[in-house]
Order: structure tokens, then sequence, then C-alpha cells
């Protein structure tokens, strides 16, 4: 990296750290006010840095249908089932799914019914951006 690189960079920080007047005021008090809290968007972050995994996405996918076994989960993502129940615990870890025995068979679901609205709406997003599709009216 030469010299003007680095000018450049240390330029930017300064920047980051400069206070500017807001433009819109009452907008940014407005988003301040109404922002979720620190804790919640941590929360949030975890979470798609959880759905950020196209094996866990393909877990997500079936069970966003219906709870399955690891077995049929394995079958279906193409994976080992060690590798699913690997990213099984991610995911139970991260309150994404949940798991109920029976008999000798666990099973897991998704957590709650949000997750597979979370889903479909970045099914549906992924699809306007692959397919160019313009945005929905706004009523
Ligand atoms: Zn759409």
């Amino acid at each position: 990296m030469d010299e003007r690189n680095m000018s450049h960079l240390t330029e930017k920080s300064e920047e980051t750290a400069y206070h500017p007047t807001p433009i819109d005021p009452e907008k940014v008090a407005e988003l301040q006010a109404s922002a979720p809290s620190e804790h919640l968007i941590a929360l949030v972050a975890a979470t798609f840095q959880a759905l950020g995994d196209p094996t866990r996405l393909k877990i997500l996918y079936a069970l966003s249908k219906n709870f399955c076994c690891v077995r049929d989960l394995a079958i279906f993502v193409g994976a080992s089932e060690s590798a699913v129940s690997h990213q099984l615990r991610r995911l139970k870890d991260r309150h994404l799914v949940t798991q109920r025995r029976e008999g000798t068979t666990i099973y897991y679901s998704l957590h709650n019914s949000h997750l597979a609205v979370l889903f479909r709406e970045a099914e549906y997003h992924a699809d306007h951006v692959y397919q160019n599709l313009p945005d929905h009216q706004s009523s």
C-alpha cells in the first residue's frame, strides 16, 4: 500500500469520529427514539449470521414446510447426518430451531412462525434481485 492510500485511510477514520449536524434533525430524532435496543440489534445480527449459510438455509427451508428428523434432513440437504447435526446444534443455540423426541427419533422444527415468514421474504427479495423485478407499488 502506498502513502497516498494510507493517508486516505487516516482521513476516513477521522471522518467517522466527526459528529456532523443532521440535515433533517426531526427525522434523526424520530429514528433515535424508535430504534430497537442495542441488545435486540445484536440478537437480530446473530439471527442473520445463523441464516448466512446455504446448508443451514436448506435445513430451515425444509423445516418451514414441516418438522423433520436428522436422517431425512441430511438426505434432502445432500450432506452427512453428522454435518446436519452440527448445523442443527448451531441453529438451536441461536433459538432458530427446537427439538422434540418421539420414541428413539428426534424431530426438529422452527422455533416460531416468524422464521418461516422471514425465510419466505428473504427468498422473495433474492428472486427480485435474480430476475431484476421492480419493487411493489406501495399503497
Ligand atoms: Zn415481490
